[in-house]
Formats: structure tokens, C-alpha cells, sequence
């Protein structure tokens, strides 16, 4: 019957109404901003710049300025400094870092390429909506330090996501580590192996060259060498 749906609609409608008098749990609006609805954990806002610890986000930044996310971003609202000189990792490898990192969320449009494309897990979408500024340039143009959130945060907003890259993050430092001991053990052999042989080729030309006895000295009598050449006759 034509109709049916939107009287099945205003029942539900007014069946909630009468309801969340008597049930809380009929309630379907909330008071907003003193209460908050759940969010989703794959919904999305701006990206942040993940740092290893809170304590020292600037000295801990997992980006190293490759520029990747800069060129991708569809809208072109990240710029991006890179270093003159390069810093140790979570890995201990030198790596550059931004001097500058700057992301203007009036223009971002939330895609996630960004933190799609990071080949460093640098980057990620943040679930914070609550950004309204009084100044559309100054308020809403973000730098490196207001970007950069620990990876404990990473992990409080997207557990799931978080503990994925956390494994493949520690997989990837404990192959590292495990290259690293393999290459100083192989190193140190070499090391071995080279005063092996320097000691092998000094033992070798000491029994060649016995020490000098009376058969090295010239006979009683006979004419020595002069190692001075005699000077030219005069003419
Ligand atoms: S979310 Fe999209 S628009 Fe925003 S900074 Fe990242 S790539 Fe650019
Ligand atoms: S956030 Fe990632 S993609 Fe962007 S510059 Fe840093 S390391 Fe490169």
C-alpha cells in the first residue's frame, strides 16, 4: 500500500518518543558536547605524525621526510622541509627528518592517501573532529609539533590497526638487529682471518731470513764494497 513505509517510520518515530520517557535505552539523541557517541575505530578525521614515545615527540618522529605523502595528497596541502643531516631511528639506521612538516586541515579533505602511501607507517588518521578556530590560517594550518602524537595514542584509537603495524614494525627491527649481528660477526672474522694471515707471513719471513753468522762476513783481507760511488776523474 502506498504510504506503508512512512507510517511504519512515524510509528517507530513516535514508539522512541513515548518510550525514552520511561527507558533510557530508547534515548536516541545524547547532549551533546557534555556526552559523546561512541566512534567507529576506522573513522576518520586529519592525519598526525606518529612519535615513538610522548616524552620526546620531536626526537622521535618515525617520518624521515621522503616526500611520498606530500606528492600524493590530492588537494597538495602538506609541505614537507627534509633535513641536512640525518638522525638514528627506532632501528638505529641514519635517517633524514622534517624541519618542517605542515598539513593545512582547512584544506585537507580526510582521504587517507597520506597514511595509505607512508612506506615508514609515519603517518596516520587521527579521529578528533572537534577542531573549530577562530583564525582559518593560523588556527588550522598544523605544524610538526601540534601533528605529532605517540604511538600509545595510535594504539589507544585504533587498537586493531596499531597492534598490526606494531608486529610487522618489530619483525622488521628484529630482522635488522639480526643483520646487523650477522654482518659484525662476519666483519669480526674477517678481522681474524687478516691477523691470522699477517702473523702466518711474518713467521714465514723470519725462518727465511736466518740471522747473520761468519759466512755472511767478507774473508780476512779481501776488498770491500765501497757504498760511496768514487768521484769523476778530473780532465
Ligand atoms: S588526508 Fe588526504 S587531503 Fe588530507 S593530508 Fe592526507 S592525503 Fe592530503
Ligand atoms: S609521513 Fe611518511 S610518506 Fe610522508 S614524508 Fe614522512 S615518511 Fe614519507
Amino acid at each position: 500500500m502506498l504510504g506503508t513505509g512512512i507510517i511504519k517510520g512515524l510509528a517507530t518515530t513516535a514508539k522512541n518518543f513515548v518510550g525514552s520517557f520511561h527507558d533510557p535505552e530508547r534515548m536516541t539523541t545524547i547532549q551533546y558536547p557534555e556526552e559523546q557517541a561512541p566512534i567507529g575505530e576506522h573513522y576518520r578525521s586529519f592525519p598526525f605524525l606518529i612519535s615513538e614515545t610522548a616524552e620526546d615527540p620531536m626526537g622521535t618522529l618515525r617520518c624521515v621526510a621522503c616526500q611520498i605523502c606530500e606528492k600524493e595528497c590530492p588537494p597538495q596541502c602538506i609541505y614537507i622541509v627534509k633535513s641536512k643531516d640525518k638522525k638514528p631511528d627506532a632501528n638505529g639506521k641514519q635517517q633524514l627528518y622534517p624541519v618542517i612538516f605542515d598539513i593545512d586541515t582547512s584544506v585537507c579533505m580526510s582521504c587517507g592517501i597520506c597514511a595509505e602511501v607512508c612506506p615508514f607507517d609515519s603517518i596516520k588518521m587521527d579521529k578528533v573532529f572537534e577542531v573549530a578556530a577562530t583564525d582559518r590560517f593560523s588556527g588550522l594550518l598544523l605544524d610538526r609539533e601540534q601533528l605529532a602524537k605517540s604511538n600509545a595514542y595510535y594504539n589507544q584509537i585504533r587498537p586493531s590497526e596499531a597492534l598490526e603495524v606494531d608486529t610487522r614494525l618489530a619483525a622488521d627491527r628484529k630482522a635488522a638487529e639480526e643483520k646487523a649481528r650477522v654482518a659484525a660477526a662476519a666483519k669480526a672474522a674477517a678481522a681474524a682471518k687478516a691477523a691470522e694471515v699477517a702473523a702466518a707471513k711474518a713467521a714465514e719471513a723470519a725462518t727465511a731470513k736466518p740471522a747473520a753468522g761468519p759466512s755472511d762476513q767478507p774473508p780476512a783481507g779481501a776488498p770491500v764494497a765501497s757504498a760511496t760511488p768514487p768521484p769523476p776523474a778530473s780532465s
